[in-house]
């Protein structure tokens, strides 16, 4: 009998071994794939860094030289552009003013490696087929290995196994959100022109003329840069589903992007995502939990889905490790769980929705001198018990205003949803 069954070795997974195996418990992380493996989500916030300097693992992402991220700058239509530096809203416990940009093969490996070195025992090659209960408790797993499938038991469940949802579709727990069907396409290019030497490492957004429609670009190395662009999965549709199509076409409608990528090369196959963004009815249950994107995923436009990675593990492990010193693995013991990680989420949730429904407000907060701080207090990661954030309140009244005044500067560029369709946050 295991203590801990882990499912997914991605991030989530990685780190709640690290900190199951640091607190002295038993795990066990059952990898469908093998490491290093292609994977998309290549920028982080900077709120990660608290996460990876508990586990110890701030030394080895500063040794293996992944690009710094400084900060992050939005290119509109128009050419204007807003850029942040992180240095510029300090937080608490993270002494360095920059998180990394990541080959996810390198950086998932690294961290599954991590795990194991703090005593998490780590199988790769193994896919979870199904979780096995004795009425409503988890038990175990059932496993395939090579031509086999074996039973593992254990006395805890946690579900790491992203957007694959293992647990949730065995559960019927996932609701797929009604608004944001978002639809991406990306790929690596060499010769990207990353523009002005002091900001070229930085996130790059550019807007993108359909409604919720936006590319990113993130170096990956000196020499490779990740373009991606997102949209509505109609709007992809449109071109037949033929990547390159698409991309060549939305990449001619922002200058700053058409110019950053007229010299360049692709140096790998397009890939497509889709199936975002959803949420579980239920992240916990009697000995079992879900975490990352097997609980819930949000719209990647802030690049948050690392760090609520990294924050739910962390989160469910502190509960889980009390249920081994008290013996309760009840749902209602894990629900104080469920209530962190849904208001931290839900907090991301309100910031996109409200960002997509009038882009240029977004670009107005930064510039503006009262609201600029606690908008980077949100983009960096900072979302986590809070009560109140007036920002978003403000952005909501602002966005209120413009749909009462037919003739405000910003009307035409309302998103064609009223506010009051979009659905709350849980
Ligand atoms: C278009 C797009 C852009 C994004 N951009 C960003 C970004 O810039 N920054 C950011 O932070 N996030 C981004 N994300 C989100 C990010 O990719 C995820 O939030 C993050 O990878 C979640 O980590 P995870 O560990 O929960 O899941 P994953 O990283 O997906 O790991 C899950 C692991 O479980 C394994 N697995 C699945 N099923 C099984 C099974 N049955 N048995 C065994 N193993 C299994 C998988 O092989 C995988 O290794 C983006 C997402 C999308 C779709």
């Amino acid at each position: 009998m295991n203590d801990v069954i882990i499912i997914g070795g991605g991030p989530a997974g990685s780190v709640m071994g690290s900190y199951l195996s640091k607190a002295g418990i038993q795990n066990v992380i059952l990898e469908g794939q093998n490491h290093p493996r292609p994977h998309v989500g290549e920028s982080m916030v900077t709120s990660s860094t608290r996460v990876y300097k508990e586990i110890g693992f701030l030394p080895i992402l500063e040794r293996e030289g992944f690009p710094k991220k400084y900060g992050a700058s939005w290119h509109e239509i128009g050419g204007r552009e807003a850029a942040i530096v992180f240095a510029e809203f300090p937080q608490e416990g993270i002494e360095q003013p920059y998180t990394y940009h990541v080959d996810r093969g390198k950086l998932d490996l690294l961290l599954l490696k991590h795990a194991q070195g703090l005593g998490s025992e780590v199988y790769q090659g193994v896919q979870v087929k199904q979780i096995l209960f004795d009425g409503d408790r988890a038990v175990g797993v059932r496993a395939k290995l090579g031509d086999q499938e074996v039973d593992l038991r254990a006395k805890m469940v946690v579900d790491a196994s992203g957007r694959q949802t293992l647990l949730g579709r065995q559960l019927k727990l996932k609701r797929n959100d009604p608004i944001f069907d978002q639809y991406a396409v990306h790929a690596w290019f060499e010769n990207v022109q990353r523009g002005q030497p002091d900001t070229a490492d930085f996130i790059h957004i550019y807007f993108l003329p359909v409604e919720r429609g936006w590319a990113w670009q993130i170096p990956i190395t000196d020499k490779i840069t990740s373009i991606g662009i997102v949209a509505e999965r109609e709007v992809f549709r449109q071109y037949k589903a033929e990547p390159a199509a698409y991309f060549e076409h939305y990449i001619q409608t922002n200058q700053a992007l058409a110019t950053a990528m007229a010299g360049a090369v692709r140096a790998n196959d397009y890939k497509t995502e889709g199936d975002y963004s959803y949420a579980m009815d239920k992240f916990v249950g009697h000995g079992w939990a879900l975490i990352g994107d097997a609980a819930r995923f949000v719209d990647p436009i802030f690049s948050s889905g690392v760090s609520i990675a990294l924050y739910s593990a962390k989160y469910a492990s502190e509960f889980i490790v009390e249920s081994f010193q008290t013996g309760d693995f009840s749902a209602e013991h894990f629900s104080v769980y469920e209530r962190k990680i849904r208001a931290g989420v839900g907090v991301w949730y309100e910031f996109i929705r409200l960002y997509y429904k009038l882009l240029p407000l977004f670009t107005h907060f930064i510039r503006s001198e009262t609201h600029r701080i606690e908008v980077l207090r949100l983009l960096q990661g900072e979302v986590y018990d809070r009560g109140e954030v007036p920002v978003l309140a403000a952005m909501r009244q602002y966005i209120e205003t413009v749909e009462k005044n037919d003739r405000h500067v910003f009307r035409k560029q309302l998103a064609s949803l009223s506010i009051d369709d979009l659905p709350m946050p849980e």
